[in-house]
């Protein structure tokens, strides 16, 4: 084995180690953060409401066929929290 291989594997556990971002406002979670959180990968619930927003947006789009109570409330079931947030 040559020394640089050792090299690279330090670096490899300090990368797994690194905090993880939140993927919708990239703050880095708190450091207990893991797969056990209800919240995990994001740092708050409004992230995760957010993450979820987009998803159903695109789900619409392409899976459900617009239907007339689209077109009359096409706001229904968007709190202001998260229009803010978009
Ligand atoms: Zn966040």
């Amino acid at each position: 084995m040559f020394p640089d291989d050792s090299v690279h594997l330090v670096d490899d556990v300090n990368a797994m180690i690194r905090p993880q971002t939140c993927p919708i406002c990239e703050k880095e979670l708190a450091a207990d953060a893991g797969l056990n959180s209800p919240l995990f990968p994001f740092c708050s619930q409004r992230c995760k409401d957010v993450d979820l927003y987009r998803w159903g947006e695109g789900k619409y789009q392409i899976v459900e066929p617009l239907k007339p109570e689209h077109l009359q409330n096409p706001d229904v079931d968007l709190p202001e929290e998260l229009e803010e947030l978009l």
